[in-house]
């Protein structure tokens, strides 16, 4: 559920009708819902009740001050994939110790920026990675803490580009070797172990794949303490999907992955984390857009939008499917026509979709992408020199631009043209 809905047919976020951001900032942007998010932190939390657990948002999802605020104001700790991810958690007020840091790439900067102002733990990926922050960490006088990333080799049956869980794939240590990377571990000065750590992928809409690898790891926690570890946390990553349509899919609910969770884990005595981005950012958000033209083809019309794939990339990378709906909404039993849904963008790739059934459209009518709260503006560029489109933040009747649109000439005053050219 989000709180994007009709009210005497004009769609609303929350208490505020759409039509009156696009009149107040212009489209394209991007417009989320604290409700939502709220709502779907609170899923979680509702569904771990019962045993020792941190929800740390996946912040790559969708990284604005304002929404790691939202949610750290309710007590969600972070997953953070880079220096700059951990720069803004810290921004935001969350403190060092609801902190994890992920990534299979940190480097020397990042490792020292984490440890200087404070970290739960580094999730850590490879011998070398776990050599270099045993180093950094003795260099300044500290210990870091670390759970190691295993890859249990289990198919998250999801998109390839966003399935981690499998041998081939560049994540974690395979299982099988997990004991003695973890005796290396255990000899190295500058670390402490507290735990195991796993994420399998992204957009899973089943939960066996989440069964299979948190079974191994509950087997592999036994075994590393029966090694002498300790092993007192279990970080499960993230990856649950959400619905992309309203019609015909219907991944599992955070009750149901909380209580395979609680199942799996039985009386383990560990803390859980999990690491959701896409679960509680996703459904939040849509990107509001005007349609420019409608073009007539051959055989099939184009509505062309004005926000393009730079803005939200994920149909052109990952096939994604978006429900596309206007703002204004279509009287019952209207005749729906086949569009194809393109951006400005000089690519055949600003394709947002074909053949898509809709409602009759003309140029200023305002149509809506649901489900763009996550991997949206974070995945956006500036390709086409087409400025970062705004982001807004609603919460009941109120809504702030939480990062507004850039000019023209900030743009251009970014590049620095050399004296001697
Ligand atoms: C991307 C990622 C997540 C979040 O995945 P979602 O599908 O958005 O829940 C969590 N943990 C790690 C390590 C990730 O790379």
């Amino acid at each position: 559920m989000d709180h994007f809905l009709y009210r005497d047919s004009a769609l609303f976020a929350e208490d505020v009708p759409l039509s009156d951001i696009a009149a107040t900032v212009g489209t394209p942007a991007y417009v989320y819902s604290t409700a939502t998010l709220t709502r779907h932190y609170h899923l979680f939390k509702d569904a771990l009740e019962g045993l020792p657990n941190l929800v740390c948002y996946a912040m790559k999802s969708n990284s604005n001050q304002a929404v790691i605020k939202a949610l750290a104001d309710l007590g969600a700790g972070m997953d953070v994939v880079s220096g700059g991810e951990y720069a803004r958690a810290v921004a935001a007020g969350v403190p060092g110790d609801r902190i994890v840091f992920s990534g299979v790439g940190k480097t020397r900067g990042e490792m020292e920026l984490a440890l200087s102002g404070g970290i739960r733990q580094f999730n850590v990926e490879s011998e070398p990675e776990m050599q270099v922050l045993s180093a950094v960490a003795t260099a300044l006088g500290k210990t870091a803490p670390i759970t190691i990333r295993v890859n249990p080799d289990v198919d998250a049956k999801t998109h390839e580009k966003i399935s981690t869980g499998k041998s081939e794939n560049k994540f974690g240590i395979p299982i099988s070797r997990a004991r003695e990377v973890y005796a290396l571990a255990a000899s190295l000065p500058g670390l402490k172990i507290v735990g195991i750590d796993v994420h399998i992928g992204s957009q899973l809409t089943d939960l066996a794949p989440f069964e299979s690898a948190y079974e191994k790891v509950v087997e592999l926690t036994h075994q590393l303490r029966a090694d002498g570890h300790e092993i007192s946390r279990l970080d499960l990553g993230g990856g649950l999907g959400i619905p992309y349509t309203r019609s015909n899919e219907a991944p599992p609910l955070p009750t149901e992955y909380g209580a395979l969770i609680k199942r799996v884990i039985g009386d383990l005595d560990v803390e859980v984390e999990i690491e959701p981005g896409r679960l509680i950012s996703g459904n939040a958000g849509v990107m509001l857009t005007s349609v420019i033209y409608v073009k007539e083809g051959e055989g099939r019309d184009f509505l062309i939008l004005d926000a393009a794939m730079n803005d939200l990339i994920r149909p052109a990378m990952y096939d994604a499917h978006h429900d596309i709906v206007p703002v204004v909404e279509p009287e019952p039993g209207v005749v729906q026509l086949p569009y194809d849904i393109v951006g400005p963008v000089c690519e055949t790739g600003d394709t947002f979709t074909r053949n898509r059934p809709m409602p009759p459209l003309a140029p200023g009518d305002l149509v809506v992408f649901r489900s763009a709260g996550a991997y949206g503006a974070v995945m956006s560029s500036e390709y086409n020199t087409r400025p970062l489109i705004p982001e807004v933040l609603v919460k009941g009747d109120q809504f702030a631009v939480i990062r507004p649109r850039p000019s023209f000439d900030e743009m251009i005053n970014r590049d620095i043209v050399p004296e001697w050219l």
